[in-house]
This record gives C-alpha cells, structure tokens and sequence, in this order.
C-alpha cells in the first residue's frame, strides 16, 4: 500500500535523453506540481534497451556532471542510480513515499515497453504519471499521409511536418526547485569515462551538458548558418553545427533550435542556410518517424528483397576499414577522425559507409555496429536510418547503383585537401593532384613527401572500380532497381 498522497509527496522527474533545465516540460510539470522534486537518472540496464556505446558513456559522464551541477545550484540534487528502471523506481517510491512522476518521451520499441509497462503500474497503484515531449518538433504519429499511413519519402514528409510544428513559448528553466536528499550513487563509480587506456584523449573540441549546447548553437548561428547550404558538405571547413550529440541527449531540444533560427532569418540572416539547415533537422525528424513505424530498423532490412544479399565476411578488411587504413585518403581520414574525436563529417560518414557495404561488401548493419560503438551522437534512429540509405535498403534510399567513388568525392568536397592533411598527415607532403589517390602519384613525388607506399600509407586494399561492378552485380541480382 503506498502512503496516501498529499502535496508533501515528492516527485520523480526522470531524465533520460533530456538532459537540461531549459524548455523540458517534464521538469516544468513536476515545477508545475508544488511538490518537492527528485531529478533522477537511472543507468537503465532493462533487457531490450539497447546498452550505450562507449562513446555515448563518454559523453553521458560529463553531461550528467553538468546537468548534476545545474540542478544543485537550483536546489535539487541529481539522484543516480543504477539497475533495471522498473526496480529502481519501485525502490524510490518505497524509499520516498513519492506520489507524482513526470518523464518526457522516447520512441523506439525498448523504451515504449518499458515506459508502458511503467506508466500501467505505476497508475495502478494511484501515482500520477505524466509524459511529454520534449525531443521532437512533431511527435512520430502527428505526421501522416492522406490515406493516413507513414511517410516513406523525405520531401512530402517534410513539407507536412514542417507546417505543423507548434511553437508553443519557450518554458525557461526554473529558478528554484525544491528537493529532497535520497541517496544517490556517485558518478565516478560508474566507470563511464575509459580508463587504461583512455582513448578519449582527443575528445577536447566538445562541451558537453546544456551550456555547451548553447554556446554550440550561438557559434554556428554567429557564423556557419549563412553559407551552410553549400559550406557543409566540405568536411574540412568548419560549417556544420556538431549540434547532433547534444540534441541526441537533449540538452538542446530542436523546437529551441528551430526558434533561434527563425529569429535569425525575421532579423534577415541567409534564408537558403536557414532552410537546408532546418531541412536537416528535419531529416533527423524523418528518420524517427521511420523508427517509430518500423521498430525493427536497426536489425532489419526496410525492403525485404535485400536479405538476398550475400554479405562478405572478411575480419582483414573490417579491420582496414575500422583502423582507417583502406589505402583511399577520404575513407581513412574520415574513421581516423571519428576514432580520435568521437565524430565524423557527414560526408565522409556516407563515403566511408558506402565504402564498407558497396566497395567491401560487408553487412550495413556491421558498419552500424561500430558507429554505435564509436560515435558520441550515436542515435537508433539516426544511425539505422542513414546505413539504410547508404545501402539502399532503406525508405527514400540512396539508389542501390550510387556507389560513392572516394576520389571523385575527395576532390569535389575537400579540394585543398584541408580535411585529408588533417586526419593523415603522413600525406600531408602530397600535391593535391594526387592527394585523394596516393597511387597513382610518380615515385619522385612520394618521395620528396616522405611517403613509402605500404609502409608510410597504405596501398589501396581494393580496386575502387571492380569493386564497384561486383556490388552493382550483387545489387542488379536482387532486381533492387
Ligand atoms: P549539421 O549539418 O549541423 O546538421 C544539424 C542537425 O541536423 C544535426 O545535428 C542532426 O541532428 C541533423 N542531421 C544532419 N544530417 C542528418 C542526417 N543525414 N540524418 C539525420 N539527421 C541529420 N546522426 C546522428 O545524430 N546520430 C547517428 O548515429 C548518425 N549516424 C549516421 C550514420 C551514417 C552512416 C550517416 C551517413 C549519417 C549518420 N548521422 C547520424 C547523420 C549525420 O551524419 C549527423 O547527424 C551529422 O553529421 C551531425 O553533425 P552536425 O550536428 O554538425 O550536423
């Protein structure tokens, strides 16, 4: 029997991926309630929830710090604690007596059960439970075709979707909480942050927590929005946000991005880098909505016919492509940088995607694997989806003949070879005549640039164009086009 409920009943704000005190209704409904508030997050470790890669704990360590500090500084302390949610909450409520719980949505299939199962329990033993969204323009089932089905094409979506967005005001984050001291487990504890070794010694470009997502935000605004829509598809300029890991953990919702930017553009900022750049989010949207209609994204093929594929198991040139030693600059480059920071440029995600499924023949979803494993913004929907496109198997996908050459895209989008220099400086010496293919340059060159063909830098592990034809084979035989 729980105790009967008064206004003295605490309440449990449970964050999950929404990690700030700005415009997160949760946090404002349990404001909202008059009752002392318990901010809790829980180290969820209920089966069907998928465990977070070891970059995503890098950065959920240092953004529950911050999150931690701000709610101590407002007068409630963060409760951590570690274990299967649904005991972990039974163990609180019992502990607190807490009679009021309010989370904000999550939309892929593990945490819809769970929170289900939850909310159903919960209610049944006479607590309020409330849920709201705060991670979304649109919640997955607003947007809808006319035949009332899911949007399988991007642009129709978003011409729906981006009409009917609701841009409620902004909730500020509150002044002053009131909390309670439950015992709370202690962060270091966890081990989030890799010990021996610490390979997140060149994870220093982030900030996270809600303060650096603003001051991410400001940057970008300031500077990178006006020229984005041609800007970012250069990996080695500095024109994307790196908004994607703080809107993965919700320390930045995209209603408050998507404010910003209209106020930019009422106080006349480029109205083309306002448009694509908010067309990407609603990429991100997109790809949530598929998530959302079809659970199984991740693990499964959007169009069945290509289970036919008869992937290539082959550890050598997994491991060439995950160390960023396949011998083709922008392919390598792109790995190195994602294993020395935790992120990679958009364009070289889809070269070095493609290149694993299309020039490697290796399953899209062995790719998504170590993207899960290695990326800070690692996201079920985001990341599920995108693979799928770059294979083809996927709703609005890139057409299975699109195979990504990694030297025509070098030279067209890293042409002064910022980007290639940067992440592999033993070609740095290299003209950018032979930069984005090292092989092809005259013995003379390679040597007055220091570089040694299989010893300095790799040979190319492949040939680009038979491995093209090999895939467009394999593809053709499935009838995908
Ligand atoms: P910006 O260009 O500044 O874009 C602003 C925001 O729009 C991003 O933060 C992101 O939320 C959204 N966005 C941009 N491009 C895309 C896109 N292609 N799809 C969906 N949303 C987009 N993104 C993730 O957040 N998590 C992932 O796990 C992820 N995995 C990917 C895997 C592959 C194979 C590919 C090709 C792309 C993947 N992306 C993923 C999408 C994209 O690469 C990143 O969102 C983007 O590079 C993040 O950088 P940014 O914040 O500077 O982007």
């Amino acid at each position: 029997m729980n105790p009967p409920d008064t206004l003295a009943a605490p309440v449990i704000a449970w964050f999950r991926q929404d990690l700030r005190l700005a415009d997160n209704p949760a946090l404002a409904a349990a404001v909202e309630s008059g009752r002392p508030i318990i901010p809790l997050y829980i180290l969820d470790e209920t089966p069907g929830i998928r465990p977070m890669g070891a970059a995503s704990l890098w950065w959920l360590d240092k953004s529950l710090r911050a999150l931690g500090e701000d709610l101590a500084r407002a007068g409630a302390p963060l409760i951590l604690r570690r274990g299967a949610a649904e005991t972990v909450l039974d163990n609180l409520i019992a502990e607190t007596g807490a009679g009021h719980m309010v989370w904000n949505r999550l939309y892929d299939a593990g945490s819809m059960a769970r929170d289900r199962a939850i909310k159903a329990r919960l209610s049944a033993r006479g607590l309020t439970v409330q849920s709201f969204n705060s991670a979304l323009l649109n919640e997955p089932w607003m947007v809808q075709t006319e035949a009332g089905d899911f949007y399988k094409v991007f642009t129709p979506y978003w011409r729906a979707a981006r009409d009917q967005v609701e841009d409620r005001p902004a909730l500020p984050p509150p002044s002053r909480l009131t909390g309670c001291n439950p015992r709370s487990e202690r962060l270091e504890d966890w081990g989030l942050h890799p010990r021996n070794p610490d390979w997140s010694v060149g994870f220093t470009a982030w900030t996270p927590g809600e303060a650096g997502a603003h001051a991410a935000l400001k940057r970008f605004l300031g500077k990178a929005l006006r020229g984005y829509a041609s800007g970012r598809d250069r990996p080695g300029l500095a024109s994307v946000s790196r908004l994607s890991p703080h809107l993965h953990f919700g320390e930045i919702g995209p209603l408050q991005i998507w404010r910003a930017v209209q106020a930019r553009v009422a106080a006349g900022d480029s109205l083309d880098g306002a448009a694509k750049f908010l067309s990407e989010i609603g990429w991100r949207e997109f790809n949530h909505h598929l998530l959302f209609h079809n659970p199984d994204l991740a693990r499964r093929n959007f169009r069945p016919e290509f289970d036919a594929i008869a992937w290539r198991d082959h550890p050598e040139d997994l491991d060439a492509w995950r160390q960023g030693r396949t011998g083709y600059p922008l392919v390598d480059a792109g790995m190195r940088e994602l294993r020395a920071t935790g992120y990679m440029h958009n364009r070289a995600r889809m070269v070095a995607a493609s290149f694993l499924v299309k020039d490697l023949m290796i399953d899209w979803r062995v790719g998504e694997a170590w993207f899960w494993d290695t990326l800070v913004d690692a996201d079920l929907a985001q990341n599920a989806a995108n693979w799928q496109w770059v294979a083809g198997s996927g709703a609005d996908a890139s057409p299975y003949f699109r195979v990504f050459n990694p030297i025509r895209q070098g030279e067209r989008f890293d042409p002064c070879g910022n980007y290639i220099r940067r992440w592999i400086p033993e070609l740095a010496g290299l003209s950018n005549a032979v930069l984005h293919a090292p092989w092809t340059a005259r013995p003379d060159q390679l040597s007055a640039a220091g570089v040694v063909l299989g010893q300095t830098y790799p040979r190319p592990i492949l040939d680009h164009a038979a491995a093209r034809d090999r895939a467009l084979a394999a593809y053709a035989a499935l009838g995908a086009a």
